[in-house]
């Protein structure tokens, strides 16, 4: 039988929400997709582990919607080939594949109430009526929204509406869980609140999910690892903390978070590590110390770099205070925690830098 065809066979009847087979693993082997002229996707390979989230995060047109389309079937690639447990689905059309999909906008059947929509996939697999509203019930329970199985989905907030989608794609315990922007068009508070939920049901559920994002702070908090796409290509795949801390190119430490990337500086840059040729410095504005033009002199030691520069401008954001301040050739931007016994500096008022050279890093163009 064709691992596949598990999809439409019934779910047996002790069928819990854990997964009881392992986890799936993907495996995208040099895959290429065209559109005309344009590669989407060039010469991707990737291995997904069995369980892990992992992220696709890069800018928009990098091709990170065309991988996850390529992996849920609903694109087929030019060259290369897509394995998932071993066994390659290039040729297995989308609606036979065994996967959950939730994407920016719900799709959730308008004409549907909540518990129609989270029975469909129960009732393509064939599933009796008696377990079906069990699971529903229960699922229902998972995601908070018990009591909400009458409504339409034109009557639930734009939360609900992404919670009945998540719901509807782990209810039938697919090994493969796939999210394109799903938090996207939700507001800033209900997106923080929905990615703790998302990360507690993929831990509880223990699903292999590939997610797309061009949230860098998203893709930090919910995977194990993330993908940096730049035009179609992968640039880095790590763990978030060292794709942060270690980002490989010019691209990626910008990309991520801010960064000052010392081109030319007009001060020597010290550090731990020896730079390969062509690499160049870079620090993260919250590595950097700021104080008054005396006070920083005495600490600058042998594990602190400290240069002289002077305030352009301060940006008060709440728990953070962010300066640029020109050093030389370049301005560098400095984080500091609103809770810093510092005093505030104003524009045009000089300033120490330090910094520990060890927070050095060098990145290639
Ligand atoms: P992302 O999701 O990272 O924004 P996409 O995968 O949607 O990027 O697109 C990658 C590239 O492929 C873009 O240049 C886009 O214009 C192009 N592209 C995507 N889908 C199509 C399509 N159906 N027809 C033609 N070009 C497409
Ligand atoms: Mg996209």
């Amino acid at each position: 039988m064709n691992a596949h065809e598990t999809a439409i066979l019934p779910l047996p009847k002790d069928h819990q929400f854990a997964l009881e087979c392992s986890p799936a693993q993907i495996e995208f082997c040099n895959v290429t997709k065209l559109y005309g002229p344009v590669a989407a996707v060039k010469d991707l390979s990737l291995t997904v582990n069995g369980g892990e989230f992992l992220t696709i995060l890069g800018p928009s047109g990098s091709g990170k919607t065309t991988t996850l389309m390529l992996l849920a079937g609903f694109e087929t690639p030019d060259e290369g080939d897509i394995r998932i447990s071993g066994k390659s689905v290039a040729s297995v059309p989308s609606y036979r594949r065994d996967q959950g999909i939730v994407f920016q906008s719900y799709a959730l059947f308008p004409h549907l109430s909540v518990r129609r929509n989270l029975e469909f996939p129960l009732e393509m697999r064939g599933m009796k009526v008696g377990e079906r509203t069990k699971r529903v019930n229960r699922i229902l329970e998972r995601v908070h929204l018990s009591g909400f199985d009458g409504r339409m989905p034109s009557q639930l907030s734009g939360g609900q509406q992404q919670r009945v989608a998540l719901a509807r794609a782990l209810i039938a315990d697919p090994p493969i869980l796939l999210l394109d922007e799903p938090l996207g068009a939700l507001d800033r508070n209900l997106r923080e609140q929905m990615q703790g939920e998302v990360k507690s049901l993929h831990k509880e559920f223990g699903i292999t999910t590939v997610c797309v994002t061009h949230d860098q702070e998203e893709a930090l908090t919910l995977s194990d690892r993330v993908v940096v796409m730049r035009a179609g290509r992968i640039v880095q795949v790590d763990t978030p903390e060292a794709l942060y801390d270690r980002p490989a190119t010019r691209f990626v430490a910008t990309f991520l978070g801010e960064a000052n990337i010392l081109d030319n500086p007009s001060f020597n840059v010290e550090s731990d590590t020896k730079p390969s040729a062509g690499a160049i410095a870079m620090i993260r504005p919250e590595r950097i110390r700021v104080a008054p033009p005396t006070g920083a002199k005495q600490s600058a030691s042998e594990e602190r770099q400290s240069v002289s520069g002077i305030v352009n401008d301060m940006i008060y954001a709440g728990a953070v205070r962010k300066y640029h301040v020109r050093v030389g050739n370049n301005v560098l931007v400095v984080r500091e925690h609103a809770a810093s016994q510092q005093p505030i500096f104003r524009p045009g008022n000089e300033v120490r830098l330090d910094w520990l050279r060890s927070d050095v890093r060098f990145v290639t163009q």
